[in-house]
């Protein structure tokens, strides 16, 4: 039940409705006993700068997150952002001070969270496919992980080159099979952090066979992509999205609320929710 005193938050951006973001929050913070309610918002991407501010004249507004496509744009619309979210180029998570909005990113802190909870403590030599926004979050997670070798592909070179703008520490592959066939056997993590694969049936330029037997295959997107079904039968271990979700909103609520509940309660009720046909 809402009353005068449930706190609010939201999810921004376009689309939303299929986000699984209300259903872990919501989860999240009934475990937690804490009164609040998130609520997906969906922006007409010309009116991002109305819609924000409209949303802060919210009563009891705790604060709430950014999604595709708006998280490198509301940067400048903040007061301050983390160190991190500056590094990054991106928020996801917004607070709403006393007359100020401070942004912040747990998108990189979900990723690093994901491979520690999948057993990765060290990686030496990673590839990263893509040069959006989740991919500068990885970016930003691997540098601080002190990874010795990065390389990075993607599909539009000027995209790219703003991608190294921003890390300069990695080297650019062609978006070529033969190229990436160069870099893939001496690899021991390759990310997915683009959307190829959303369709259930895209599949990024590279050849997996390629790849040491002990590489791990990680995509970025919640599900089982055709990328994760051809790692699993080559005998690759396969990372889909999920936990990375769920650990950055579990990271947003703690900047929000000062605690965060137990990963695997929520990962448990979503995949249950899962099992019983819920679809995002
Ligand atoms: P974004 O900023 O729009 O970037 C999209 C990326 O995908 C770009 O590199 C783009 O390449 C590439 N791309 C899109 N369609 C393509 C195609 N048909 N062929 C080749 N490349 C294509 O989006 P984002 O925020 O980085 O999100 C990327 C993916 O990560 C999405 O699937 C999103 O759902 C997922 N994600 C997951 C989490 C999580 O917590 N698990 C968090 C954030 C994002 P160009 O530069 O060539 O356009």
């Amino acid at each position: 039940m809402i009353t005068g005193r449930t706190k609010i938050l939201a999810v921004v951006g376009n689309p939303v409705k299929h986000s699984l973001s209300p259903l872990i929050h919501n989860y999240a913070y009934s475990l937690m006993g804490i009164d609040a309610v998130y609520i997906p918002i969906e922006a007409k991407e010309a009116y991002i700068d109305e819609v924000l501010s409209g949303l802060c004249f919210t009563l009891n507004l705790i604060g709430f997150n950014v999604t595709i496509p708006f998280k490198e744009r509301v940067v400048r619309l903040m007061d301050l952002c983390s160190e991190e979210a500056q590094a990054i180029g991106a928020v996801n998570t917004v607070k709403r001070g006393e007359d100020k909005l401070i942004g912040y990113n747990t998108d990189w802190l979900g990723f690093r969270e994901s491979l520690r909870i999948n057993g990765i403590e060290r990686v030496s030599f990673a590839l990263l496919i893509g040069a959006g926004g989740a991919s500068k979050a990885v970016a930003y997670a691997l540098t601080k992980m002190g990874v010795e070798r990065l390389f990075v592909t993607n599909r539009s070179p000027v995209n790219l080159q703003l991608f190294l703008e921003r890390f300069s520490q990695f080297k650019p592959v062609a978006w070529e099979e033969r190229d990436l066939l160069d870099v893939l056997p001496e690899v021991d993590l390759v990310i997915n952090a683009t959307s190829i694969g959303m369709d259930g049936v895209s599949f990024p330029p590279i050849r997996l066979e390629a790849l040491r037997k002990d590489a791990v295959v990680y995509d970025l997107i919640y599900w089982e992509t055709p990328l994760l079904k051809k790692a699993k039968e080559l005998g690759l271990k396969a990372i889909d999205g999920l936990d990375m979700l769920i650990l950055q909103a579990l990271y947003a609520i703690e900047i929000w609320f000062g605690k965060m509940p137990e990963f695997s309660k929520v990962k448990e009720y979503i995949l249950g929710w899962r099992e019983k046909g819920g679809e995002a």
